[in-house]
């Protein structure tokens, strides 16, 4: 077994959609990024592959190469997991709290946890997905953005 975790932070500008674990949310303000700005997302790749050892989502796809421009996180996702399998590792779980103020995200949680269980391949009970403000404090109790933490946990496959 290999334990990763991952951390993202995006700030919101308005214009681009607000896209969360793989989910269009209804909002005023989307989060400004290279890709699709999916902040959740970006932290569970982050988890993926701190946990095989393999780095981070800025490595494998660098926010200055313009073929990542505005592209689907869940594309990306896709991409880490089909890696992590060439490594011989597949995930067990994943575990993920989004902080955010505002929108309320309580009704795209099942959801995301559809999104994110097809892309891992693994069942929707192994994926769990936790929403939380932080009672006005900081950057994200401010609204000036979305955060998002992940852990996951790889097992060992063996190799055909
Ligand atoms: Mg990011």
């Amino acid at each position: 077994m290999r334990i990763g975790q991952g951390y993202d932070a995006h700030r919101f500008e308005t214009g681009p959609r607000l896209v969360l674990g793989g989910v269009e949310v209804p909002h005023d303000q989307g989060l400004k990024a290279h890709s699709d700005g999916d902040v959740l997302i970006h932290a569970l790749c982050d988890a993926l592959l701190g946990a095989a050892g393999l780095g981070d989502i800025g490595g494998h796809f660098p926010d200055s190469d313009p073929a990542y421009a505005g592209i689907d996180s869940r594309a990306l996702l896709r991409q880490v997991i089909e890696r992590l399998q060439v490594e011989g590792f597949a995930p067990a779980n994943a575990d993920m709290t989004i902080v955010a103020q505002r929108p309320r995200l309580a009704p795209y949680i099942d959801a995301m946890r559809d999104c994110l269980a097809a892309d891992l391949q693994i069942e929707r009970q192994r994926v769990n997905i936790k929403a939380t403000t932080t009672e006005g404090m900081g950057f994200t109790g401010r609204g000036e953005g979305i955060a998002a933490m992940a852990a996951v946990l790889l097992q060992e496959q063996p190799l055909e």
